[in-house]
């Protein structure tokens, strides 16, 4: 889309708002509005200034003037105002006209450059599937308390407000085992449907959604790969569908990765090719699940990096308690055809040539998309160019289900690691592939580390419920 189509789309549909966007390095978006009157060629010049020092983990208060350029081509209406607005995603520019280091759109599309600059390959894509909560507003907000987020029996399923409207009609909803159920268990498919519908209005292709495993309303809408920096700016305006829909059907949703304990909690398993223009490079007939040497060599990348990944992949103090056996979350760095506790499965059913990928299945919703697809993708291409094997470093492939191993064969699988900081010291200790084709600098990941740092002391200082309960009474 041109900045011509831009000016006439605002024309034809009478577009009163322009809503200039971008995100800091939490990965949350923040918006700025100008009336429709105001934007003109001159503004996709010139772009739209605005306060760096106020964002998180930006500039400091001294140097503080930042300018967002809008990208065309994101230009989608808004759903959700009363008054006609156009969203167009940014990149962020110093005021001396300089791509912003720590821009995380800049740092994905440097990323995509980075690939090309290689010879490996033409593009990467990504496809993203991020699970979702829908809760009641009013539980949500007046529910903190130990029952809302304990479902570990029948009792407190019933508790947390599972209860059909108008009265108890004999049906009561068990606590787990609720993939893909039909109604009445899934309560949620009218307000899925909507979100999808507003979705492919706003320009995205939706392949599917269904209920997910957690019976508590979660949920996952599935839209179609594209490149990774167009996958990031179409996650975003997918997080905000959700949220939005949600608030408009008096509900809350959340992408938290672990909101309830005792029940499986929210991933965003991330599928992933390489491609030389029209050539998929990841599958070669004949070989383990397909793969390539470049797809195992890939996989090698992202396993052995794993670790320090993870701190961008997974930065949240919540991540690590999703990030546990038994719920579906992977805990094993191995890969695997199938296997869903392996940290890389390698999807075998109906996979043609052009659709052989591998899905990196630890990653969840806090992250930032730009820097968690950019980590990944530079992570698989430093293991193409070293040729990590993941077959012999201990990577797998590991088929057998792994709660029948023996202890000698579990001992011999590297896990996740268990916390935020555990993460990031991972991130101190290995960040020279992030750093390739200048895409991170190393001022750009000690700033994200102290950010973060400062995220899991403030969990870490705060007295937790559970405490009470082992300690009160000593
Ligand atoms: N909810 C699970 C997770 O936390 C994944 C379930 C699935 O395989 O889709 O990753
Ligand atoms: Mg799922
Ligand atoms: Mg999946």
């Amino acid at each position: 889309m041109s900045v011509q189509n831009v000016l006439n789309l605002i024309k034809e549909k009478n577009i009163e708002w322009v809503d200039f966007r971008f995100v800091g390095l939490l990965g949350k978006e923040q918006h700025i509005s100008l009336p429709a009157t105001e934007v003109d060629e001159d503004t996709f010049v010139n772009g739209v200034a605005f306060d760096g020092s106020s964002i998180p983990g930006f500039r400091g208060i001294e140097q503080s003037d930042m300018v967002m350029m809008p990208v065309t081509e994101t230009a989608y209406i808004d759903p959700f105002t009363a008054h006609p607005t156009l969203i167009i995603m940014c990149d962020i520019y110093t005021p001396d006209g300089q791509r912003y280091d720590r821009d995380p759109r800049g740092i994905a599309r440097k990323a995509e450059e980075y690939l090309q600059s290689t010879g490996i390959g033409t593009k990467a894509f990504f496809a993203p599937e991020s699970e979702f909560f829908i809760f009641d507003d009013v539980r949500y907000e007046s529910g903190m308390n130990k029952s809302f987020f304990e479902v570990d029996s029948e009792e407190a399923a019933w508790n947390t407000g599972r209860k059909e409207e108008g009265g108890n009609l004999g049906y009561k909803i068990p606590v787990k085992g609720g993939y893909v159920p039909v109604a009445p268990i899934d309560t949620q498919q009218d307000i899925r449907s909507e979100m999808c519908r507003l979705m492919m209005e706003a320009g995205l292709r939706i392949e599917r959604h269904h209920h997910e495993v957690a019976t508590a309303g979660q949920g996952e809408i599935n839209f179609r790969f594209d490149t990774l920096t167009k996958t990031a700016d179409n996650l975003l305006k997918y997080k905000y569908i959700i949220a939005n829909t949600a608030r408009q059907y008096g509900k809350v949703a959340t992408f938290m990765p672990k909101p309830l304990f005792g029940d499986n909690g929210s991933g965003m398993h991330v599928h992933m090719s390489i491609w030389d223009q029209d050539t998929p490079l990841f599958y070669e007939a004949g070989q383990y699940a397909n793969l390539s040497e470049i797809a195992l060599h890939y996989i090698g990348g992202i396993l052995y990096h794993a670790p320090a990944l993870i701190a961008l992949t997974n930065p949240s103090t919540n991540s690590f308690k999703r990030l546990v056996p038994g719920y579906e979350a992977p805990v094993n760095l191995v890969f695997s055809a199938g296997n869903r506790s392996a940290a890389v499965r390698v999807p075998i059913a109906a996979v043609t040539p052009k659709g052989c990928r591998i899905e990196f299945r630890t990653p969840d919703s806090t992250a930032n998309p730009y820097l968690a697809f950019a980590a990944m993708l530079l992570a698989g291409l430093d293991g193409i160019q070293k040729k990590i094997d993941p077959r012999a470093l201990g990577y797998g492939p590991l088929d057998k289900n792994i709660y029948e191993l023996s202890d000698a064969e579990k001992a011999e699988i590297r896990s996740v690691p268990g916390s935020l900081d555990e993460a990031l010291d991972a991130l101190e200790a290995d960040h020279e592939f992030l750093l390739a084709g200048n895409v991170f600098t190393k001022d750009f990941i000690d700033n994200y580390v102290e950010l973060k740092r400062g995220e899991a002391k403030a969990v870490n200082i705060r007295i937790h419920p559970h405490e009470y309960s082992l300690y009160f009474d000593c």
